[in-house]
């Protein structure tokens, strides 16, 4: 598929039925896959021949839909998982080991920080966490000897920050580690990372991709760009022999565009099993075959509803979206979406908690939810719900005012959007 467009990548890619065979991508609802010899089956086992023998590992369903997502981000190979959780902590954990050390920029969703900054650290992996904003020797500052991967979010979730790709993708570049970019956000409609540098990129597809609330899930896609035989010494779980797979070496049996990939799926997933299920693959897929349709409605959504925020002077102290002309990352948006990249707005009220806890109150259309980028306008308030836990004094301190609403605009019409906000601001 890779010579067509990205629309016909959406509804067509990872899947091209032969004469007879259903059109729609069949789930393949079988743990298991009956074969005629043990040595059949011993050849797959020693990753000498490619087939399906346990779906712990792989299954014809998830490979189909990560084949489509692979094409839409424009990388070698990818594979799904049961959470974006799990896709990040995959991206990672393929490259870092016990005594490893990871760039990332603090402005990322809270639980990929839990993950690196309490999980993964008990683990022996140790983080420094730099500002979107910072420039290159900041940057450069912040990597250290057992380096082994920078990380950020195009945009982040919930601080809407948009990362400066090409920079990042630089200075790890400089300094021989890749960089995982998680893409959640924008999806590859608004932002494909690995044309500006990226070498891993992850999803959470529990949001846009899926869209309508129905399926938690996650993807890893390889860009096949980074050479893991250059920096040889630096990654010896893909540049040397795994004993727990008959000394494969995977970097040089699956290449530069399969070593990443295989060697998540045959270590990890055998070990941790983070699968989607076939079902929820199925699901996914019908949210990709329109995702094409649905992003551009989104954000549409998002810029009218900012806008109209941001002319609400009276109430309104403050709005976050990267479309609008007054947001410190209208420039950076510009350059790698064209627009305000999704559907998510921001914004405080004056009047703190209260005034923000009884305007969603009178919210018809919005529902209070712990979700994002669903086709259902959806909103939060960090203060009581996230973030609940914290004081006033500690909710400034992380950028997050009491008052403050996270808003995730679906497909609704904005002018009922703009009606139903216009009518619980009064
Ligand atoms: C939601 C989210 C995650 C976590 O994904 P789950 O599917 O909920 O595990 C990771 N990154 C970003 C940017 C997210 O928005």
């Amino acid at each position: 598929m890779s010579d067509y467009r990205l629309n016909t990548k959406c509804v067509q890619g990872g899947y091209r039925p032969g004469n007879g065979e259903p059109r729609q991508i069949p789930i393949i609802q079988s743990t298991t896959f009956k074969y005629d010899t043990s040595e059949d089956m011993g050849k797959l086992f020693d990753l000498e021949a490619s087939g399906y023998f346990y779906t712990r590992l792989q299954n014809p369903t998830n490979d189909h839909v990560a084949a489509k997502i692979a094409e839409l981000e424009g990388g070698t190979a990818a594979m799904l998982t049961s959470s974006g959780q799990a896709a990040n902590f995959y991206a990672l954990f393929n490259i870092c080991e016990c005594g490893s050390h990871i760039v990332a920029s603090s402005s990322i969703y809270g639980g990929t920080f839990n993950l690196i900054a309490v999980t993964m650290k008990k683990m022996g992996i140790d983080v420094t966490f730099v500002s979107p904003d910072a420039d290159e020797a900041e940057l450069d500052a912040a990597f250290k000897e057992n380096t082994r991967a920078m990380f950020g979010e195009t945009i982040a979730n919930p601080a809407l920050t948009v990362l400066d790709i090409e920079l990042f993708a630089k200075v790890a570049h400089k300094h021989g580690v890749p960089l995982i970019i998680d893409n959640t956000f924008p999806t590859p409609v608004n932002c494909r990372p690995i044309e500006w540098g990226a070498d891993i990129v992850t999803h959470s597809t529990t949001k846009y991709m899926d869209g309508h609330g129905a399926g938690v899930g996650g993807a890893i896609i390889d860009s096949g760009n980074f050479d893991w035989m250059a920096h040889k010494d630096r990654f010896p779980g893909l540049t040397t022999p795994d004993d727990s797979y008959h000394g494969i070496v995977y970097a040089e049996k699956f290449g530069k565009g399969g070593a990443f990939i295989t060697k998540a799926t045959s270590q990890l997933m055998r070990d941790f099993g983070s699968i989607q299920s076939p079902q929820n693959a199925f699901i996914l897929n019908l949210g990709l075959e329109s995702l094409h349709v649905r992003m551009p409605r989104h954000i549409e959504n998002g810029q009218a509803v900012a806008e109209f925020l941001e002319a609400q002077t009276d109430k309104i102290e403050s709005v976050n979206y990267p479309g609008l002309k007054s947001n410190k990352y209208h420039e950076r948006a510009e350059k790698y979406f064209g627009n305000g990249g999704c559907g998510v707005v921001s914004f405080v009220l004056k009047g703190g908690r209260s005034a923000a806890e009884s305007f969603m109150k009178k919210l018809k259309l919005a529902a209070i939810e712990t979700h994002v980028a669903d086709a259902r306008t959806c909103c939060l308030n960090p203060a009581t719900s996230t973030h609940r836990q914290m004081t006033e004094e500690q909710l400034e301190a992380a950028g997050i005012p009491a008052g403050m609403v996270r808003m995730s605009c679906g497909l609704e019409d904005k002018e009922d959007l703009i009606a139903d906000l216009k009518q619980a601001l009064n």
